[in-house]
């Protein structure tokens, strides 16, 4: 299958470059979005994913396309498989809180054993290795906006420093690989993401707020609501990521949307633009959530040429459009049959 919607300039020229490109977590959400820009852009892609968090509906509509593989492998693992490429982009990681708190010793494993291996790999076959790092490496910053060299203020022992500190690591591991074995890699470290294919359970704000609001629930914002965020529609997120990948940028870099909203606000839009009758329910506060996070772009916007293009009005907009079509085909039409199911 390839989508209507054609690649954009950014998936036109990473398919160009590389031929045959290794994802590791591809059938989750941000990863998703990338295998189906890259094949309908012409590359072949193989993709590894053990589904602890994915979801194989994720790809269902390409299974069986020629230049489509689908591994079901954990990414600690793949160190010994054969898997020629001249791309590696690295996205294996559980990414909600809810997740890596639930998977928090899977998360470190794939932070750390699985970027080895996917390194291990990269570095066999010569090919460029991206990591798909995140502004949790910031921690709760105490620099506003964040810069690239701005170390961060992570708790190492805190709720959030399963995930915090296997990013940390895993971007620590990659430069190592870059100075010890000429390994060619790329840091990029995203913002928060959001987008059709995000789970409703998965406990991140927009698909939550989306859901409830769908039908009529009380939105749920913790503590005051008035912790920000700067949110990028996954569109703009796949370019950054993929402009990244085909250029010769080590990074890190950011890349993230640069309008910030505070969780409260982005209640009463999602409310308004649904046109629901929903409440909002002040709820306890998250024990170490960040209360500001925007990143400063000017290091992609320089060597990338890259900027969010999608305003927080029409992301949204696409997103229930997306959460409606979802609903009524699952109500429909019979789902799709996963040939993974977990056991
Ligand atoms: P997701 O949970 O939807 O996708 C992660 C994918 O990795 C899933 O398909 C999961 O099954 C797979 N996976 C997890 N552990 C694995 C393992 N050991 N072996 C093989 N596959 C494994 O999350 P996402 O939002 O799509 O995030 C993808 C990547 O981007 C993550 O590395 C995340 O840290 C990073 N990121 C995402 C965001 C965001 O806003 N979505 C922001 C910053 C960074």
């Amino acid at each position: 299958m390839e989508t209507e919607v054609p690649p954009s300039i950014e998936g036109r020229g990473c398919a160009e470059k590389f031929k045959r490109v290794l994802i590791t977590g591809g059938a989750g959400f941000l990863g998703s979005h990338i295998v189906l820009e890259l094949v309908t852009a012409g590359a072949e892609v193989v993709c590894v994913d053990d589904f602890s968090t994915g979801q194989y509906a994720n790809l269902a509509a390409l299974v069986g396309h020629p230049r489509f593989t689908l591994i079901k492998a954990d990414a600690c693992g793949m160190g010994s498989l054969h898997i020629p490429c001249d791309l590696v982009l690295h996205l294996a990681s559980p990414a909600s809180p809810r997740d890596y708190t639930r998977l928090s010793l899977e998360t470190l494993q794939v932070g750390s054993q699985g970027t080895f291996a996917a390194l291990t790999l990269a570095r066999r076959f010569r090919a460029r290795f991206v990591l798909a790092s995140t502004s949790e490496v910031y921690g709760d910053p105490l620099e506003h906006p964040q810069k690239e060299d701005y170390r961060g203020n992570v708790n190492s022992t805190g709720p959030r420093s399963m995930y915090d500190e296997a990013k940390r690591y895993a971007e620590a591991l990659t430069s190592a690989f870059a100075a010890r074995y000429d390994t060619d890699v790329a840091i990029a470290r995203i913002f928060n993401t959001y987008g059709p294919r995000m789970r409703a359970d998965d406990g991140r704000a927009i698909p939550e707020f989306i859901e409830r609001a769908l039908t009529n629930q009380p939105l749920r914002v913790h503590g005051d609501g008035g912790q920000t965020r700067s949110l990028c529609y996954v569109d703009d997120t796949v370019r950054g990521f993929l402009a990244l990948a085909a250029s010769s940028f080590s990074g890190p870099v950011n890349i993230g949307g640069t309008e910030e909203i505070t969780l409260l606000g982005l209640a009463k839009i999602v409310i308004k633009l649904i046109g629901s009758k929903s409440a909002i329910q002040h709820v306890d506060a998250k024990h170490e959530d960040p209360r500001r996070r925007r990143p400063d772009i000017s290091r992609a916007h320089g060597h990338l040429k890259w900027a969010p293009r999608i305003t927080l009005r029409d992301g949204l907009m696409r997103t229930i459009d997306a959460a409606r079509r979802l609903s009524s085909a699952s109500t429909g039409a019979a789902a799709v049959r996963d040939p993974f199911p977990q056991p």
